[in-house]
């Protein structure tokens, strides 16, 4: 039995709308929408359609669309893509952006290009002055979150889209984490590329896409078929585009109803937390973060203990820190913030979703209380 679920920015439950219309799409309509056959044609209008949906939804072209397995890929593909067409050598990013855009910076260094990492401020924001003073005429492209995935924190999206602009950059956003809750208006914004992932909008794990503006020139990843314009070979995951195309079409009827529902269970969280709980840092910043994320450290209290004892107590949160077998290292976003040493290992990250409910913020600051006791004990 599961019983609170408060890691909505790690991943989403499928709706049971979506799972409906994915299930056809494994079964009576299981074609190779490659094939010529009337079966084929009707599963390719699918995924026709499904790109339809999207495009309406972000206001852009369907042509300006590729399908990817998730934010992972549509990142790397965006970045790396980018820098291998473009005869530029500099690529600029920030210090807290997800492992995606952070690994594949690292594999353009090696590679030979020039790169700059931003720094961030005290709340997690990168500073568009930074971007002025690192940028210059031989930069290809510039990669900033639009919402960062442990605290929450907006960036200036539109402001340093603009500087890089003016340099002669193109500019990709990482929307994995601002999709579910920001209006995303491609008429309006100027970015050129844009990643997002459907398993975070309560649609199916293995779909994603990439945003790419008419014009702009991309080396593919995955070299294959013709899928994508040539520019994603392999069969489609006709059935998670299928779903993912229906989250959007539920988020775009529902999305201000969910956004009032998650403001106000992490504006009350924050409540129950100033009332009962001692020695706590808030990450997450007061303004211009997404609404439903609260990141907090503890005073002289390690993750790891505070995870499973949260844990034994049906509360599934995450600790906004990277683990691996031996050791639980602070993470490379609070670290960014320098998060004071006596708070940084004792890092939570509470997410809620739309179908949290209003007691969960009482319930979660009350066990913490207990926990926080025990281990301080
Ligand atoms: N970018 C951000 C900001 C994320 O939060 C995540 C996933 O947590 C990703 C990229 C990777 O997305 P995916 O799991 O679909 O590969």
């Amino acid at each position: 039995m599961m019983g609170i679920y408060v890691d909505h920015s790690s991943t989403t439950p499928v709706d049971p709308r979506v799972l409906e219309a994915m299930l056809p799409f494994y079964q009576e309509q299981f074609f190779n929408p490659s094939a010529l056959y009337p079966e084929g044609r009707r599963v390719q209008a699918a995924l026709g359609q499904s790109r339809q949906t999207i495009a309406d939804y972000l206001n852009c072209s369907p042509e300006e669309i590729i399908f990817t397995s998730g934010g992972t890929e549509s990142d790397n593909l965006a970045v790396l893509g980018v820098m291998e067409r473009l005869g530029k050598k500099k690529f600029i990013t920030s210090k807290i952006e997800h492992h995606a855009i952070l690994s594949a910076t690292d594999y353009l260094e090696q590679k030979g290009f020039s790169v700059v990492v931003l720094p961030v401020d005290e709340y997690g924001f990168v500073s568009p002055a930074e971007l002025e003073k690192n940028i210059d005429d031989d930069t290809a492209l510039v990669s900033i979150m639009w919402a960062n995935n442990e605290t929450g924190a907006i960036q200036p999206i539109e402001e340093l889209c603009e500087i890089a602009h003016k340099h002669g950059a193109l500019f990709h956003t990482d929307a994995v984490q601002a999709i579910g809750t920001q209006e995303i208006d491609l008429s309006k914004t100027k970015v050129d590329l844009l990643s997002f992932s459907s398993h975070k909008i309560y649609g199916p794990k293995g779909a994603g896409v990439l945003f790419f503006r008419k014009g702009v020139e991309l080396v593919p990843r995955n070299m294959g078929g013709q899928q994508e314009g040539f520019l994603r070979g392999g069969t489609e995951n006709v059935a998670c585009i299928v779903g993912m195309a229906k989250a959007i079409e539920l988020l775009k009827q529902e999305r201000e109803g969910r956004c009032a529902k998650l403001s106000d269970l992490s504006d009350d969280l924050l409540v129950w937390v100033e009332k009962l709980l001692q020695d706590v840092k808030i990450n997450t910043p007061k303004v211009n973060r997404i609404p439903g994320v609260i990141n907090m450290s503890f005073k002289g209290v390690e993750a790891e203990p505070m995870m499973i004892l949260l844990g034994a107590a049906g509360i599934c949160a995450s600790m906004g820190a990277a683990c691996n077998s031996s050791s639980v290292e602070p993470s490379h976003v609070l670290k960014a913030m320098q998060v004071p040493a006596d708070y940084i290992r004792g890092s939570l990250r509470i997410s809620f979703g739309k179908d949290s409910t209003a007691e969960m913020p009482e319930q979660i600051a009350t066990e913490l209380d207990k926990i926080l006791k025990r281990i301080r004990k």
